[in-house]
This record gives structure tokens, C-alpha cells and sequence, in this order.
């Protein structure tokens, strides 16, 4: 697996990074929050394994900003707290386990495998709409099985518009769900953006899922 691991705490980043090589898996690392978000919101791993007390933030802003941007690698979250209401926040911010610190490696081995199991015997990794099917895990979008490469703001586009079919969806509300932030009528780039996405379905398919709405904004068809 490519595992990201984020944790200030040098002893422990190396000792986790050898543990999860030496069993065959590629680590990479970061010693903060910021770092560590940008690498997990813009690279593709299976896992991330994430410190609560990082020296810029703490790991629940970073686990539900990662959230926020759709993405459903598993967490991991290692931490010194052991109460009850510390393990609790984590996973309601989307956290798939907790481990306290100081921990047994071959503790840290067996929950990552466990966690991989559930992760992927569920099936909403995958979304699909007829031809078109998006692999949230992998990040990937398909049309009649043919890979189509998006940007990240193609992908996490595609990704609200499918989760929210058939329904009205206002440029603000894009802006606020996909961009986190205030939508400002002087912009344009949420239009341009949904023709860029929308020329990239059209290469590979007939259908034009995009429907503008006059005035109000946009659905994405889907009746499948
Ligand atoms: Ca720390």
C-alpha cells in the first residue's frame, strides 16, 4: 500500500515509517498539518496514518478538511489521549480507528489490515451513474470502462454532482461544497470548470449529463 504518514514526532514518524516498509508498503511523510493535508488532497494513498497534536494544527481539522474534499482514504489517527471523548471526535470527523500512543507495532500492523478489510468490502468507494463510474478510493473516472483524467477540481466536481443527482445545484452551493468557499458573482470559474468537465464526458459519451438551468444552475441527469 502507499501510506502517508503525518506525525511531528520524529521517533515516531521513523519508527512507523520502518514498520510499514519492512512490511512491504511505500511510506511517505509529513511533519505537520498543512504539509500533510496538501500531500493527501492532491497524491493518491491507501491509507494515512495521522497524529492528533501537529505543531501548525491538530489532526481532526486535517481529517475532516481531507473529508470535506470527498476524499475516503482510510484514517488512522495516533494519539497520546486516551479518553473516551478524544477517540470519539475522530471518528465523527471521519477517522476509521484510533490508536493511543505509546502503541505495539504489531498492534498498528493488525488494525491497518482490519481497516483495510472493511474499507474495501464496502461498496461506497465506487459511484456510478449508467457509463460513467467514479473509484473514490482510486480517484479515478471511467466512461464505458475508458479512464478520463481530470484535474482534482474536475474530479471532486463530478464527484459532488453524482452524489446529488437529478436535483438543482446553485453556483453557490458549488462553491461552498467543492471550492469551500464564498461564491462571488464576479467569477466565472465555476462555469468554466463545468465546461471543462462537461467537454470531457462529451469526448467519450453521447449523453450531456450537465443540464443548465436557466438562471438557477445546474442537475446532473442521471436516471440510471
Ligand atoms: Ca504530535
Amino acid at each position: 500500500m502507499n501510506i502517508l504518514v503525518i506525525e511531528d514526532d520524529p521517533s515516531v514518524r521513523t519508527l512507523v515509517k520502518a514498520v510499514l516498509e519492512h512490511n512491504g508498503n511505500s511510506v511517505f511523510t509529513a511533519d505537520n498539518a498543512s504539509d500533510g493535508e496538501e500531500m493527501a488532497i492532491e497524491n493518491e494513498y491507501e491509507m494515512i496514518i495521522l497524529d492528533l497534536g501537529l505543531p501548525d494544527g491538530d489532526g481532526y481539522e486535517v481529517c475532516k478538511n481531507i473529508r470535506d474534499k470527498n476524499i475516503i482514504t482510510p484514517v488512522l489517527i495516533l494519539s497520546g489521549e486516551q479518553e473516551t471523548d478524544v477517540k470519539v471526535k475522530c471518528l465523527k470527523v471521519g477517522a476509521d480507528d484510533y490508536l493511543t500512543k505509546p502503541f505495539n507495532t504489531e498492534e498498528l500492523l493488525a488494525r491497518l489490515e482490519a481497516i483495510e478489510r472493511r474499507t474495501q468490502s464496502g461498496s461506497e468507494q465506487q459511484l456510478s451513474c449508467g457509463e460513467l463510474k467514479v473509484d473514490l478510493l482510486k480517484r479515478e473516472f471511467t466512461i464505458n470502462g475508458n479512464k478520463v483524467q481530470l484535474t482534482n477540481n474536475e474530479f471532486n466536481l463530478l464527484v459532488y454532482f453524482m452524489k446529488n443527482k437529478n436535483r438543482i445545484i446553485t453556483q453557490e452551493e458549488l462553491a461552498e461544497k467543492v471550492w469551500d468557499i464564498h461564491f462571488d458573482t464576479q467569477t466565472n470559474y465555476i462555469n468554466v470548470y463545468i465546461s471543462y468537465l462537461r467537454k470531457k464526458i462529451r469526448e467519450h459519451s453521447d449523453v450531456d449529463y450537465i443540464e443548465t438551468i436557466r438562471k438557477k444552475g445546474f442537475t446532473f441527469r442521471c436516471d440510471q
